[in-house]
């Protein structure tokens, strides 16, 4: 075992770091107080390569592997998961479903410019009833000969209107159940598709939430992914990725609160001494140690088996169950460290526990996690 990153690795994590800390920073509290899209911090972002981070260099991709990607989502998740959270879905969910399961029309045309990051891309899976069951799709993407009709609503979908390529989960043959559902790439400007309003959110509130209403929108068959019925096993694929960046987020999140935490301990007096000098208090960092490492471990290996070939389901849900649970803890500790300064917005922990609840929830909650593991503990 290797536990060394190489020199490329580390220079990737420091590039990520320096933009967080220096530039994210800056307009991360008022950005997230009004609900403001990061415009600006997403075109450095592509500019540094981040957001087509893991697209073959022949498709304009930066040609990183999946520990850079860990290190560079943790970095910007420390200080902005708003931010973080659009690299994720670009990255990991749309840019690696179309290089991976596309066919090369598809990669020409909407692949390199999402991995310029010149477009933004969406994931569209969940409905007002299918979030976790998502086989349950009412949204219907009927056979026409040479198109689909698209018709349905998604819902909470991060990116729908900063994203200009969505790639759509439909019904096409409800008789056949999951084996009749497709991934569909769609363009945002196609004649029929509307947004709801911006959520509102308790946390990333800056990120791009909408749902997407589709009424009789007509798309060609050369932009359906995969043969015809291999969309749930496309999202299912796809997702298991998308956990790696959802892990690391989390993980970000955790040790974003966990580093101010240890400073702010460092600094504030009670009793005469300083906080980090009460047992009580050091001990609970010393938690939060232990468990930021833990996480940043399962992210790791997960994104280590990926990027060697193997299969990687089971570890990514076990990264994105545990790194999401212990930010939750670990944001929580941090606003206790605090004191009363963890309750407002200026030292930044209370931000980070707001964030920390959504990786919880979404691209499957936690309990859904806990199923993939122990489906894969019992399969005969
Ligand atoms: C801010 C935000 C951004 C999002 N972005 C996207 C996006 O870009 N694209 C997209 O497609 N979706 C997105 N989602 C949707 C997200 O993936 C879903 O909210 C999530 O999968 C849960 O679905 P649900 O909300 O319908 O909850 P439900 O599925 O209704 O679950 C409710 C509760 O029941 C539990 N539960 C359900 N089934 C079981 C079971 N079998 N056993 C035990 N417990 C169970 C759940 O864990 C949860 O606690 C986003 C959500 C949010 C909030």
């Amino acid at each position: 075992m290797n536990f060394e990153f190489t020199e490329e690795q580390i220079m990737i994590q420091q590039a990520a770091r320096d933009y967080a800390q220096r530039e994210l920073i800056t307009d991360v509290i008022e950005r997230d107080a009004k609900g403001i899209f990061p415009e600006h911090h997403i075109k450095n972002l592509a500019n540094l390569g981040f957001l087509g981070m893991l697209v073959d260099p022949k498709y304009d991709g930066g040609g990183m592997d999946t520990i850079s990607y860990v290190l560079a989502m943790e970095e910007i998740s420390k200080v902005d998961s708003s931010v973080a959270v659009v690299m994720s879905v670009n990255n990991s969910l749309v840019c690696y479903g179309i290089e991976k399961y596309g066919n090369e029309a598809q990669r020409e045309k909407f692949l390199k410019p999402l991995a310029r990051g010149e477009k933004i891309g969406a994931f569209l899976l969940s409905e007002p009833e299918a979030g976790s069951d998502a086989t349950s799709q009412r949204t219907t993407a009927e056979d026409k000969g040479d198109h689909y009709l698209i018709n349905g609503t998604k819902n909470w979908i991060t990116n729908a209107n900063c994203g200009s390529t969505y790639i759509v989960i439909a019904q096409t043959d409800p008789a056949k159940g999951h084996k009749g559902i497709n991934a569909i790439i769609v363009e945002k400007n196609t004649p029929g598709i509307s947004l709801g309003p911006h959520e509102d959110k308790m946390g990333m509130r800056s990120s791009d939430t909408h749902s997407v209403m589709f009424t009789d929108v007509k798309v060609p068959k050369e932009n359906r992914i995969g043969e015809d019925g291999f969309g749930f096993k496309f999202a299912m694929k796809t997702l298991e990725g998308g956990r790696i960046g959802i892990a690391s987020q989390a993980l970000g999140i955790a040790s974003g609160a966990m580093e101010r935490a240890i400073q702010y301990s460092k600094e504030r007096k009670a009793f005469g001494k300083l906080i980090s000098q009460h047992q009580g208090i050091a001990f609970k960092l010393s938690d939060m140690a232990v468990k930021v490492e833990n996480a940043r471990n399962l992210c790791l290996k997960a994104a280590w088996l990926k990027d060697n070939g193997k299969p990687y389901g089971t570890a990514s849900a076990m990264a994105k169950y545990y790194a999401a649970e212990i930010a939750m803890q670990v944001t929580t500790e941090a606003v206790q460290i605090h004191g009363g300064y963890g309750y407002v917005k200026e030292y930044h922990v209370e931000r980070l526990m707001r964030e920390a609840k959504l990786t919880q929830i979404y691209e499957g909650t936690s309990e859904i996690q806990q199923i993939v593991i122990s489906r894969a503990l019992l399969e005969d």
